[in-house]
Parts: C-alpha cells; structure tokens; sequence
C-alpha cells in the first residue's frame, strides 16, 4: 500500500506549492506494486551501443526481453556541442518508447542505424527545439515516406498548443487543402489522475506504465508557483523518473510516488545561476538517499570538470548505454 497526499480544504488564493501543507497523506492502491521478492536495484549500464552499429534498436529490444530498458541517444543541454540534445528511448519487453526528437536527434539515432520512424509509441515533454526540432521530420517522412501515423502519447491539454504553436508552420499545408494533428499522428491521450498539488496524467502503452507529471520548467508566475509553459517529466512502471526539464523542485520528490523509484534521471546544468534548469550546486543539497540513485541528463560540454560520483550522485548519463 502507498500513501498519496489527497488535498483538503485550502483557502482560496492560496499557491498551489503551498497547498502541500493542506494536504493529509491517504493510503491509495499501488499503482505499480512490487512483489515482496523484488530487490530494489539501482539501473545500471549493462552495455553500450557503439557507433557505426547497423541495428541499434534491435539490440535494445533484444535487452528489453529480461525487463525495462533504457537509453539516451543524446544526454546534452539545449546548447552542447559534445552531445546530442537530451532524449530517452525506453523499451520493454520489445515494445520501443522514444521520448522527446530534439533537431539532432534523426541524426543521432541514424548514427546506431535507427530510422525515426521505427519506435512503436513516442512521447514530447515540452515545446523547446532541443525536444521537438526533429519532430516535424518524424510527422512528414511517416506520412510521405513510410505512409503511417506515428503513436504520440500526448495529454490533449498539449495537443493544442503543440500543434498550433510549434507545428503548423511546417505540417498544414498539403496539396488539397490542410491536415490536422490527428491526421499525421495517432494521439493517445493519457488520462488525468492529479490536479493538485501537481498535475498528473497516467496511461499504459504495450505493457509500460506512464505517469506524466508537470513541472516547473519555465515559471510564468515570478516563482516555482506553477507555469503556464507546459512541460512534463516521466514516472516509468513506477521505477524510473526522468525529469526531462525542470528547474529545481524539491517538491517533487514528494508529489510523485517515489517509494519504488530506484533511478532518477535528472536535468542539470552546470554553470551558475540556474533560470530554468536545476543546477549541480542545487541538486548537491538534495539528501544522499535520492542523490545516490540521480544519474544527471541535459548537461553541458563542461562536464569533464565534474566528478559527480565524487559528490554523491550515480554519475552523469552516459550517451548510448544501456541501462537496466
Ligand atoms: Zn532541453
Ligand atoms: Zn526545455
């Protein structure tokens, strides 16, 4: 049995972050359990796929068959040249996930002989290029070229924004007339499980279980007070957080059901101060339990300087391993 904090009577016009101290904790159905035999384990990089591989995501399928699987084509900030924009490939039991097609990502993933289109289901966290500068070319060359509609997980509070704000430019027109969303991608909406304090959306694609959770990525209010910028990070099978980008949120380690959570991937970035990201300086105050299973993601080309082990942290996320 886990406990989630279930908000009672708040005072109107309070900050929903300050909510959390309205809320009693309640006992509420795991959502993920784990069997009493289950070992808590820290994933941990079993292999890495070199560059020149020929069939990348088959290899990843092949790991996945012994359980959840995890790998970063890119583990770079929206401005590092040493790596690829940050972006995550989860599969399960053959079933493939890629989270997030920053502009270089087509590129990256062709480097291990993946094509763009392969990945059964894909998901986006938030607007910015470095997350969905490749997605027009996902969208266009499966309708063009493979003729199919690729599966995007996408909260239909997004759908909107993403398509009108980001997309349209490039993917409306067509020779007779114009194309919605829903024609160039197949959209599953996963269902709204949380307003507050956080906004949480859950659904289960091909045996892997999704919690969305909002974060604070780009304030609009001034403060960590919510943001009116979407952006959303992952709980997967219950196991593994990946925060995508967020500024740092200590309260969300408590919004989120950690207790069968054994690795956090986590934005961060390098160099002072922190506007929109969580910063190494601030993510170092976070307590050992937490910090020990934080492997950090999103950084930049000053990363040799860092020794995150040396810090407490499980290290920086290495491009192309292969974690399990
Ligand atoms: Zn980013
Ligand atoms: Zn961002």
């Amino acid at each position: 049995m886990a406990f989630r904090q279930t908000l009672i009577a708040v005072p109107s016009g309070v900050n929903p972050y300050v909510a959390l101290f309205y809320c009693k904790p309640t006992a509420v159905k795991d959502t993920y359990p784990r069997s009493k035999n289950a070992v808590s384990h820290r994933m941990n990089v079993i292999q890495t796929i070199a560059a020149g591989t020929p069939d990348g995501l088959q290899r990843l399928r092949e790991a996945s068959q012994s359980g959840l699987t995890l790998c970063f084509p890119g583990v770079g900030s929206a401005f590092a040249r040493q790596n690829d924009p940050t972006c995550l490939i989860v599969a399960k039991k053959g079933v493939t996930l890629l989270v997030d097609v920053g502009t270089t990502v087509p590129r990256a993933l062709a480097s291990r002989g993946i094509g763009i289109g392969e990945f059964d289901y894909y998901h986006i966290t938030h607007s910015h290029a470095d997350h969905i500068g490749g997605l027009e070319e996902l969208l266009l060359y499966s309708h063009y070229v493979l003729n199919k509609a690729p599966r995007l997980i996408l909260p239909r509070e997004y759908q909107e924004t993403l398509w009108n704000h980001s997309l349209r430019g490039g993917c409306e027109h067509r020779d007779n007339g114009t194309f919605r969303f829903e024609d160039l991608a197949e959209l599953i909406d996963p269902e709204q499980t949380a307003q507050s304090p956080r906004g949480l959306y859950e659904v289960e694609v091909g045996g892997i279980g999704l919690m969305l959770f909002r974060t604070v990525h780009i304030p609009t209010e001034g403060d960590n007070s919510g943001s009116k910028f979407w952006s959303t990070g992952l709980l997967i099978d219950g196991r593994v957080m990946f925060t995508a980008d967020t500024r740092f949120d200590p309260l969300l380690f408590e919004h989120v059901p950690m207790e069968n959570v054994d690795a956090i991937f986590h934005d961060c970035q390098l160099y002072e101060p922190s506007v929109v990201h969580a910063s190494y300086e601030q993510l170092k105050t976070l307590d050992d339990g937490l910090r020990g299973k934080m492997y950090l993601t999103h950084y930049g080309d000053t990363f040799l300087k860092f020794d995150p082990s040396s810090d407490g942290f499980a290290g920086f996320a290495q491009p192309w391993a292969i974690y399990q």
